[in-house]
């Protein structure tokens, strides 16, 4: 089986993979983030074009839009569980 490339950011609120070799960067992802936490890198995906970095990982809240609205299933979203307050 095929393993891909993934670039991982870890943030309080969630862990966010992207698998640049799958984004061919369309931008859907990056225009209904809702906090704004996505934008272009250097790298380049499987068309030549650039691909979509997290430019703060505190800035994702998990709520995973990026990862169902990419047409390519470039993205993994985990949201991290809240310990509890006592
Ligand atoms: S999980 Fe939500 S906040 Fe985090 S990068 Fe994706 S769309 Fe933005
Ligand atoms: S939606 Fe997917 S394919 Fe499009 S730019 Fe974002 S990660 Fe890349």
């Amino acid at each position: 089986m095929r393993e891909y490339e993934v670039m991982t950011e870890k943030g309080s609120k969630a862990i966010f993979h992207l698998f640049p070799e799958l984004c061919k960067g369309c931008g859907l992802c990056k225009e209904k983030c809702p906090t704004g936490v996505l934008v272009w890198s250097d790298k380049l995906g499987v068309y030549g074009t650039p691909t979509v970095f997290l430019r703060d990982k505190e800035g994702c809240t998990g709520c995973g839009i990026c990862q169902i609205v990419c047409p390519d299933c470039a993205i993994r979203v985990e949201r991290l569980q809240r310990k509890k307050e006592h």
